[in-house]
């Protein structure tokens, strides 16, 4: 109950309020206190967003952070798979006389496969496979070039280990070599002819070497070239081996460069013990000075000659 002073009867009087104004005032609390209420939430929701969306876009800001990882990982891997790829091309395939991969081969990846992106709806997601399904068929065709390269090493490791390299008598100090190739003069017709291989005077006894891998195609006696080896490298090359004292391998049996096959010797048409070398390809002569790259530097090789022109007359 609230009071009033009323200065006529100089008393203090209960006010008496009237249903009416009790209802007005109620209607007009009731009314003001709506509006402040709506108006309290709009400015709470314009500021601060609803729990849910809170938690939503730290979510999505987490993953946005991983994918940007995801994106680094991706990159670096392709920036190192590229510097394999530029050695692979640059430097091992030039090695091997082998055609460099054009771009567009690399790229192309292996067989007709549906896109592991197809059906993913998110742009950023579906980019992501994209590089990395790219990144993948870079790498099967890098391993693949790899395994070609390897098959092409061994190959030419072959070709290579047979090809006659080395000289066929232990001559350290390049004074074996008796006579060149060319025309020589015959010790025992007494008249020029061409001279097809090289003579390598050498004690009786000493042992010669195969020169490259291969396998004995003949090993016999003949009249002119006595005791004598043949031996075939592939590729059409031969190297034959004369006037041997003996040899020991057989027909058929596999040599490899550097192993002993005979003994220097005095057999068939010849004037002192000496070894005659010869170098055939597809059945021509060629000049056996030209395949001692494995033993002799560039002085080496011109000593060589000069040694071997001092002589006219062959040992035949
Ligand atoms: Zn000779």
């Amino acid at each position: 109950m609230r009071y009033t002073y009323n200065a006529e009867t100089c008393k203090y009087e209960p006010v008496i309020v009237s249903p009416k104004d009790a209802a007005q005032r109620l209607v007009r609390f009731i009314g003001i206190s709506f509006v402040l209420g709506v108006a309290a939430l709009l400015y709470f929701n314009s500021r601060y967003p609803p729990i849910d969306e809170t938690f939503q876009t730290q979510i999505n800001q987490s993953l946005k952070a991983e994918w940007e990882v995801l994106y680094k990982q991706l990159d670096r891997t392709s920036v190192q798979l590229s510097a394999l790829e530029h050695n692979d091309d640059n430097n091992y395939r030039v090695i091997l006389d082998l055609q460099p991969l054009d771009q567009s081969q690399r790229e192309a990846g292996v067989g007709g496969r549906a896109k592991a992106s197809e059906g993913i709806y998110y742009p950023l997601v579906r980019q992501a496979y994209e590089q990395a399904e790219k990144l993948k068929n870079r790498l099967e065709i890098e391993a693949q070039s790899l395994q070609q390269l390897q098959d092409e090493l061994t190959r030419k490791e072959k070709i290579w280990a047979s090809r006659p390299a080395i000289q066929p008598v232990s001559n350290k100090d390049l004074k074996q070599l008796h006579t060149l190739f060319g025309l020589r003069m015959h010790p025992l017709l007494g008249y020029v002819r061409p001279h097809n291989g090289l003579d390598f005077t050498a004690p009786q006894g000493a042992p010669i070497y195969a020169t490259g891998d291969g396998s004995v195609a003949i090993a016999q006696y003949s009249e002119t070239l006595g005791n004598m080896v043949f031996i075939d490298h592939g590729s059409g090359l031969q190297t034959r081996y004369g006037h041997m004292t003996k040899f020991i391998v057989y027909a058929g049996e596999k040599v490899k460069r550097g192993q002993v096959i005979g003994y220097v010797g005095n057999t068939g048409t010849s004037v002192g013990p000496h070894l005659h070398y010869e170098v055939l390809h597809n059945g021509t002569y060629l000049n056996p000075i030209n395949f001692f790259q494995r033993d002799l530097n560039n002085k080496e090789y011109e000593k060589l000659i000069e040694i071997g022109s001092q002589s006219a007359i062959s040992l035949d």
